[in-house]
């Protein structure tokens, strides 16, 4: 479904990534995981047209989308949750998920995927006509998976959605993320840090160091592969 060959991406001189190649079938979930600034975010990025490669190609359903904007890119099914949520602060819940299917042209599918969300997360449902920015944090990353989800992506890319959780709120995303993955065979593409819960939740996963992918296994594999062990899952 979605195959990165030999991407390098620049940050004017910087070279972030170095020729990463990876692919995503449908239906699965992937995680990438790394350290800190070792090009997981930027590789996210590379694929939605924020951040387009100097060199490779991002190829979507066989379709060269290197060069596309990131609205095309939405347009064909792809969609992000940025590292640190941003949701629109001044509208509320029920705002910002319209202007995830702002794309959307039946509003009876649109009305579906409304209480299918707040079934999914009940806590939005009961807070619409709030604010998003008087939300908690946890809150916040539900409303921007929401979002996300409102535009019926065949592929979401989430980038960190445990990052400054409480411990039993990732749980929960977690869990959710599965369930999305199952309910409607969206295909995820997973950058976390927490690797632990990344590759219990994935299929398979790809680990990055210093903008090349090291390491491509089952999250199986993964979890048992004693160089992982050491570097990513606190020697456990
Ligand atoms: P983190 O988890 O900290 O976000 P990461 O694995 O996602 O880490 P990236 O954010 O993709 O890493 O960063 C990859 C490299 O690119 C790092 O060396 C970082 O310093 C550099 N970088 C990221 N964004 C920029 C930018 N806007 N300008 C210059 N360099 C950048």
């Amino acid at each position: 479904m979605l195959k990165l060959e030999s991407v390098s991406t620049y940050y004017g001189n910087i070279q972030a990534l170095k020729e990463v190649s990876l692919s995503i079938n449908e239906g699965e979930i992937v995680a990438l995981i790394g350290a800190n600034g070792a090009g997981k975010s930027t590789t996210l990025m590379s694929i939605c047209g924020v951040t387009p490669p100097r060199k490779g190609r991002v190829l979507f359903e066989g379709e060269d989308i290197t060069h596309l904007s990131s609205e095309k890119i939405v347009a064909l099914g792809i969609n992000q949750v940025p590292e640190g949520r941003r949701i629109f602060p001044y509208l509320t819940v029920r705002e910002n998920l319209d202007m995830g299917a702002f794309l959307r042209k039946s509003k009876t599918e649109v009305q579906r995927d409304l209480e299918y969300v707040f079934e999914l997360f009940p806590r939005l449902a009961e807070r619409r006509h709030q604010q998003g920015g008087t939300l908690s944090g946890g809150e916040q990353q539900m409303l921007a998976i929401s979002r996300a989800l409102m535009s019926r992506p065949k592929l979401l890319l989430l980038d960190e959605p445990s990052l400054g959780l409480a411990p039993i709120l990732v749980q929960q995303i977690f869990k959710i993320i599965r369930q999305i993955n199952r309910d409607n065979n969206t295909t995820i593409f997973l950058v976390e840090q927490n690797a632990n819960l990344a590759l219990k939740t994935a299929h398979k996963g790809y680990v990055m160091e210093t903008g090349r992918v090291t390491l491509y296994d089952t999250a199986e594999n993964l979890l048992n592969n004693e160089e992982v062990k050491k570097a990513y899952l606190g020697g456990a």
